[in-house]
């Protein structure tokens, strides 16, 4: 039951209050990872996802991107590529420079790895103000793929992270496992 489902991941998504930095209130999902039952149900109803959109790759945003995209692509038997933050990947990379709140960041992907004939899947924990969902999808069309959705286990509705991702997003969809 849905209810259940929700109730099974808020208990174990771990708030942390004033990290990293004072006022932020840190959605830590460790406690999540080290239970089997409610990590199996988070990759497995993002692959069941995955394979709704017919995405034939999953982008993980860094770094808890990668933890969740990366069963989710094997379970739903589909390449991953990680979206890195700048200055991590070896090859010849795409950047895209994006604000924060205070400064700036950047983040980069392997182009070769993808095709125009690519369908990507972007996933990550945590929709806070979509700056960093909207830079990857930005990346991924630059290489001449196709945006297939956005998958993220939780979106902080406060923050409006799904209005600023709307223009990038287009007729893809953004599915959200719990609304906060
Ligand atoms: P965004 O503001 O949507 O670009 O969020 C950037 C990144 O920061 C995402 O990859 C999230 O994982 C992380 N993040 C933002 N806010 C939080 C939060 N309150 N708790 C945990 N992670 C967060």
């Amino acid at each position: 039951a849905p209810e259940e489902i929700r109730e099974l991941l808020l208990s174990r998504i771990r708030e942390v209050a004033d990290y990293p930095r004072p006022g932020v209130r840190f959605k830590d999902i460790t406690p999540l990872l080290a239970d089997s039952k409610a990590f199996s149900l988070v990759t497995e109803t993002m692959a069941a996802i995955c394979r709704r959109r017919r995405a034939t790759k999953v982008a993980g945003l860094e770094a808890r991107g990668f933890i969740l995209a990366a069963p989710v692509a094997v379970r739903a038997q589909v390449g991953f590529i990680p979206v890195r933050k700048a200055g991590k990947l070896p090859g010849a990379t795409l950047s895209q420079s994006y604000e924060l709140e205070y400064g700036s960041a950047e983040i980069e992907l392997h182009a070769e790895d993808l095709t125009p004939e690519d369908r990507v899947l972007v996933i990550d924990d945590v929709l806070a103000t979509g700056g960093t969902a909207e830079a990857s999808l930005h990346l991924i069309r630059r290489t001449g793929a196709q945006v297939a959705g956005v998958t993220m286990l939780m979106e902080l509705g406060f923050l409006a992270g799904r209005e600023r991702l709307r223009e990038a997003l287009g007729p893809a969809p953004l599915d959200v496992l719990l609304t906060l």
